[in-house]
């Protein structure tokens, strides 16, 4: 705790006991820590780019509406026709939106653990409180019962499901989500984050029910650099999700950039193919690598288990040997002895298991 008095007397003992989102400096590492794209633009398509960034006046404030890039993005994620979308930057800033229209005093924003960590950082922001439901040992798959349960006694404002769940990697059963919904008393938040790696979606079923968003990101599919994510559902919900909305919170150069990048699909369609298609190895690699159990995996990276007691030092020591994986170990009862691998390029993935098959 500061020895400042003023600080200790004004800022909220939630946020003094949260520790700072941490972000490790990669340096020269194989970057496998944090599910981006490994892949970079071709040659054609990054001067094209280039010429129209020339064109555009940073003087000005970008359009409030994001009008034209909203357009190419209902078109590119397939929103329905009836549902109305929003924002944000990056889909942390939706999320954040969202807890902000609804937090109030003893209002709880419920979630399942493991799961992504925002849910609770952002809960505690906007002093609402957090429960997290543990997921079934075994599979990670959604303890139903407990989590109706939960539902019944917290009376959540929000729910967010994660779909792939991560860190974990899995989807949950459709018809679970379905019941989650059905019993919500608020909003249910589907995140479809790593919808670029998985055939399966809640998209098309926006409209079948009063309380269902989705969300989604650009970040997965290869343009986490620009920050932007997207929130679709009903339109009245959304309206009111769009008054805590900043101006301008889509940037000039984020707006024309994923407006061009979304206009060439195909080239991120045949990036995020190629690390499907890595994926599949990587699994089946690893399940031959003697004392590690990986899990199976609708997203864009790898839960693994590894020898009991091992998970600290094999991350130390990957990063000796130039590769950052995620160290899960700690996190969560469920993630004892875990690492969480981002399934790269296939000299990365061949790098990390050479690396992790020499350690074990
Ligand atoms: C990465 C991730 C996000 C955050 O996406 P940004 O758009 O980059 O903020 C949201 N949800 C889940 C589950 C994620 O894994």
């Amino acid at each position: 705790m500061s020895d400042n008095e003023k600080l200790n007397q004004w800022v909220r003992p939630e946020i003094r006991a949260l520790s700072a989102y941490h972000v490790p400096d990669p340096g020269d590492m194989i970057k496998l820590d944090a599910m981006e794209n490994p892949y970079i633009w071709p040659d054609e398509l990054r001067r094209e780019w280039l010429d129209l960034l020339a064109g555009v006046d940073v003087n000005r404030y970008p359009d409030p509406q994001a009008a034209d890039l909203k357009a190419r993005l209902r078109v590119s994620m397939s929103v329905p026709e009836g549902a109305e979308i929003i924002l944000g930057n990056g889909s942390d800033e939706l999320i954040q939106m969202l807890a902000m229209s609804v937090a109030a005093p003893g209002r709880t924003v419920l979630s399942v653990d493991p799961g992504f960590v925002m849910y609770r950082m952002i809960a505690t922001f906007c002093g609402m409180r957090y429960a997290g439901v543990p997921l079934n040992w075994d599979d990670f798959s959604l303890d139903l019962e407990t989590l109706l349960a939960a539902i019944e006694k917290e009376q959540p404002a929000l729910i967010f499901l994660a779909y792939p769940n991560n860190p974990t990697g899995n989807l949950f059963a459709k018809n679970a989500i379905l019941d989650v919904i059905e019993a919500a008393p608020g909003l249910v938040v589907v995140d479809e984050a790593y919808a670029p790696f998985t055939d399966e979606s809640f998209m098309g079923r926006l409209g079948e029910f009063d309380n269902l968003l989705v969300m989604r990101t650009v970040s997965k599919m290869g343009l986490a650099g620009l920050r932007l994510g997207l929130l679709a559902g009903p339109a009245d919900w959304l309206g009111e999700v769009e008054k805590t909305r900043l101006p301008y919170n889509i940037n000039v150069l984020t707006q024309v950039s994923a407006e061009f990048a979304l206009a060439h699909q195909s080239v991120f369609d045949e990036q995020t193919h190629a690390v499907r298609e890595a994926r599949g190895q990587l699994f089946a690699e690893l399940e031959r690598v003697v004392g590690v159990t990986p899990y199976p995996s609708d997203a864009n990276f790898i839960l693994l288990r590894v020898p009991q007691g091992r998970a600290l030092s094999l991350f130390e020591d990957l990063k000796g040997k130039g590769v950052l994986v995620k160290n899960l170990h700690g996190a969560h009862p469920l993630l004892e002895d875990c690492l969480r691998v981002t399934v790269g390029t296939p000299g990365e993935n061949s790098a990390f298991l050479s690396a992790i098959s020499t350690l074990l």
